[in-house]
């Protein structure tokens, strides 16, 4: 019999370093220069100091990748975000049992910064991590209003974004089934499986793939393939990149 203790969330979510700085979340307070929250991120951009952080990132990221197309960057930006919302919520509930309230308008994002210092949560408030909350913590909150942004400004189709954040679900899982059976922790690996399920199958990701233990297939295209020595990734729907298949750009 496994025995799960759960404990409290601690102010500055401590527990998550040993997992690598993917998995970390800056807190309490506030980044050490004024950052657009995600919530102000995912509504329209408005003239004020922040400007236009989900535009910046994409631009950033069409410029690292050298993208022919700025959706391919707009869907390496989300998968991106995805993995690290997911990262945060999956260790917290594997480690502590609960999870933070990821509140968008509470959540500073850096569109310039990388992990851990791309994220800022300004208060810990703990929440159950059964699949409904958090699906709702990251599902409903984040992956939803980024989705509708990206899809207004980008057009990326809607299959493909959705099968972004399922790849990016399975990815932290397996990162940290890895961390955890390494750490002789089978009980973490037990508790994120059974998270990453229960959130596979939310109506927002269902049928976005199939996991077979920590592996994932998706059945959509990242689009990651059209950039210049892009190929294919190991959760990839196709075995060698799609250089001319149709379903390549259907999502
Ligand atoms: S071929 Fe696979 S890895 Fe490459 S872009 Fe398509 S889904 Fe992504």
């Amino acid at each position: 019999m496994v025995l799960l203790l759960f404990v409290d969330l601690d102010p500055d979510l401590a527990a998550l370093r040993p997992l690598g700085g993917f998995f970390v979340l800056r807190t309490p307070g506030a980044a050490p220069r004024p950052l657009a929250t995600l919530a102000r991120t995912y509504g329209q951009p408005s003239p004020d100091a922040y400007g236009d952080p989900l535009t910046r990132r994409v631009q950033k990221v069409a410029h690292a990748l050298r993208a022919p197309e700025a959706r391919i960057a707009a869907s390496v930006a989300q998968q991106g975000l995805a993995a690290r919302l997911w990262s945060v919520t999956l260790g917290c509930a594997a480690l502590y049992g609960r999870v933070p309230d990821l509140d968008p308008r509470l959540l500073q994002w850096d569109p310039d910064g990388s992990a851990p210092d791309d994220l800022w949560l300004a208060e810990v408030r703990p929440l159950p991590a059964d699949p409904a909350t958090v699906a709702d913590v990251v599902l409903r909150a984040h992956l939803e209003p980024l989705t509708a942004a990206l899809r207004a400004r980008y057009h990326v189709a809607a299959g493909l974004l959705w099968g972004n954040a399922g790849s990016a679900l399975a990815g932290a899982a397996r990162q940290l089934d890895g961390w955890a059976r390494a750490n002789g922790r089978t009980d973490l690996a037990a508790r994120a499986r059974s998270l990453t399920a229960g959130l596979l199958s939310h109506p927002l990701l269902a049928g976005t793939g199939t996991l077979t233990a920590t592996a994932f297939r998706r059945r959509s295209c990242c689009l990651y393939y059209r950039v210049p020595g892009g190929g294919v990734c190991g959760d990839c729907c196709f075995t060698r990149p799609p250089r001319s298949s149709p379903r390549a750009t259907s999502g």
